[in-house]
C-alpha cells in the first residue's frame, strides 16, 4: 500500500485540461450531462470564473492536498454542454488563461460543437485561436430521428458544418454518432454510417444510446411510450459499424472510437487516451472532474454556485466528491479503463507503475475471463477479444468489485 502523496514535491506531471461549458440552447431528450438550458445570461460571468479557476490551478483540497505539485498541459478539451455557444472572444480568453501554464509543444486543442453554430467566420476564428481538433455532435443525419432525440439541427446542417470546417482549414475532425435510437432500423444506421464515411472525418465516435434515469427518454420508456431497439439489434448495429468502418480504412482503437492512422499521422484523441490510460487530468467549470495528485474530485455542478464560489475565492470543489485513490483502486481503474482500448494494457507498464503484475492481483479474474473467450493475453498485453468488446461491461465489473 502506498500512503497519501507527500506534501512537498517538485515533480512536473503532464495533464489533460478539461474545460466544461455547462450551457445548451435546449436539453436533448436523452441527455444526462451537466448541461443547462435557459441560463445563457450567466455565460459572461461563467467565462470570467473559468479564467480565474484556471489561474488558480490546482485547487486547494484543504489539508489533504499535496503542496507543490507542478504540471504542464499536454492537451486541452473544451466539452459540455455546448462550448460552441461561447463567442470566439470568450474561447480566446479561456485558452489564453490555459496557456499561462507550461504547455507541451503542439498540444491537442479540441472543441465540441453543435452543427448549427459552425459558420465560416466562427470556424476561422477558432482556427486562429489554436483550436486544432473539432468534435461535431452529429448523432445522425436523419431529420425525423434528430427531432425524436430533441436535437435542434437537421442532417443537412451537419454536412454543411463539416464542409465549412474543411474550408476553414480543420484537418482533424471527429463526428459523434449515436445508434440504437428509438425507431432506428439497421438500414437507417447503415445510411448514417455511409453518410459519415462520405464526409471523410479523421475520427468517429459511435455511442450506443443508453436510457439514463431522470431524462425524458427514461420517463417515456417507463410509460411505454418509447421503445428503444432490443439488445440484439443494437449488437447488429455495432457489428455493422465495425465492418463498415474497417472497410473504409478506419482503425478501431477503443470500444466506441475509430481513427485514421498511418505512418504519417495518427488521429486518435490524445486527450481521451489520457482517461483510458488512467493518467492525470484537471477539470475546470461546473461539475468538471479531476484526477490529480492521487485524488479524484469534482466541482460543484450548478453554474451559479460555481460562479459564486470562484468570485468569493472559495474552492469550487464539492467536498464530498474528494476521494483518495489508493494503490488497489488505481490498479482496478487501470485495468477496466485500459481494457476499453483495443491495444489493451501492457503488462510491463502495469508492473512499472504498481510494482506487481496484473496476474499477481487479478489472476483468478483473468483466467476466468480468458476461459470465457472475453479477453486474451498475448505479446505482453492483456486485451479484450472481439467478443469481449461486445460484452465489455461484463468484463469491467470484475475489476470494480
Ligand atoms: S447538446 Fe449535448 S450536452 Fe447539450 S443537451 Fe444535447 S446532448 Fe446534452
Amino acid at each position: 500500500m502506498i500512503g497519501p502523496p507527500s506534501r512537498q514535491t517538485d515533480r512536473e506531471t503532464e495533464i489533460g485540461l478539461y474545460i466544461h461549458v455547462a450551457f445548451c440552447r435546449s436539453i436533448c431528450f436523452y441527455c444526462d450531462f451537466n448541461a443547462y438550458a435557459g441560463l445563457s445570461q450567466l455565460i459572461p460571468a461563467y467565462v470570467d470564473a473559468l479564467v480565474d479557476e484556471i489561474g488558480m490551478l490546482p485547487p486547494s483540497l484543504s489539508d489533504r492536498w499535496p503542496l507543490g505539485l507542478r504540471f504542464r498541459i499536454g492537451s486541452i478539451y473544451l466539452g459540455g454542454g455546448t462550448p460552441s455557444l461561447l463567442t470566439a472572444e470568450q474561447i480566446g480568453r479561456v485558452l489564453a488563461a490555459a496557456r499561462q501554464w507550461p504547455t507541451a509543444d503542439d498540444p491537442e486543442v479540441s472543441l465540441e460543437a453543435n452543427p448549427e453554430d459552425l459558420t465560416g467566420d466562427y470556424l476561422q476564428a477558432l482556427r486562429d485561436l489554436g483550436v486544432n481538433r473539432l468534435s461535431i455532435g452529429v448523432q445522425t443525419f436523419d431529420d425525423a430521428l434528430l427531432r425524436r432525440l430533441g436535437r435542434r439541427h437537421g442532417g443537412a446542417a451537419a454536412i454543411r458544418a463539416v464542409e465549412q470546417a474543411r474550408r476553414a482549414g480543420f484537418d482533424n475532425i471527429n463526428l459523434d454518432l449515436m445508434f440504437a435510437l428509438p425507431g432506428q432500423s439497421l438500414a437507417d444506421w447503415r445510411r448514417a454510417l455511409d453518410q459519415a464515411v462520405a464526409l471523410q472525418p479523421e475520427h468517429l465516435s459511435l455511442y450506443n444510446l443508453t436510457i439514463e434515469e431522470g431524462t425524458p427518454f427514461h420517463r417515456w420508456v417507463m410509460a411505454g411510450r418509447l421503445h428503444p431497439p432490443d439488445d440484439d439489434l443494437a449488437a447488429d448495429m455495432y457489428r455493422l459499424a465495425i465492418d463498415r468502418l474497417a472497410a473504409a480504412g478506419y482503425a478501431q482503437y477503443e470500444i466506441s472510437n475509430w481513427a485514421r492512422c498511418d505512418h504519417r499521422r495518427c488521429f486518435q484523441s490524445r486527450h481521451n487516451l489520457r482517461y483510458w490510460r488512467n493518467q492525470p487530468y484537471l477539470g475546470v467549470g461546473a461539475g468538471a472532474h479531476s484526477a490529480f495528485g492521487g485524488y479524484r474530485y469534482a466541482n460543484v455542478r450548478a453554474p451559479a454556485v460555481y460562479i459564486t464560489r470562484i468570485r468569493t475565492r472559495q474552492s469550487p470543489v464539492e467536498g464530498e466528491s474528494i476521494e483518495y485513490i489508493d494503490q488497489r483502486r488505481a490498479m482496478a481503474e487501470t485495468m477496466f479503463l485500459g481494457l476499453r482500448l483495443v491495444e489493451g494494457i501492457a503488462v510491463a507498464d502495469f508492473q512499472a507503475r504498481f510494482d506487481c503484475r496484473p496476474t499477481d492481483v487479478y489472476g483468478a479474474e483473468l483466467t476466468e475471463l480468458a476461459a470465457a473467450g472475453l479477453l486474451e493475453v498475448t505479446d505482453g498485453r492483456i486485451r479484450l477479444t472481439e467478443r469481449g468488446r461486445f460484452l465489455g461491461n461484463e468484463v469491467f465489473v470484475r475489476f470494480v468489485s
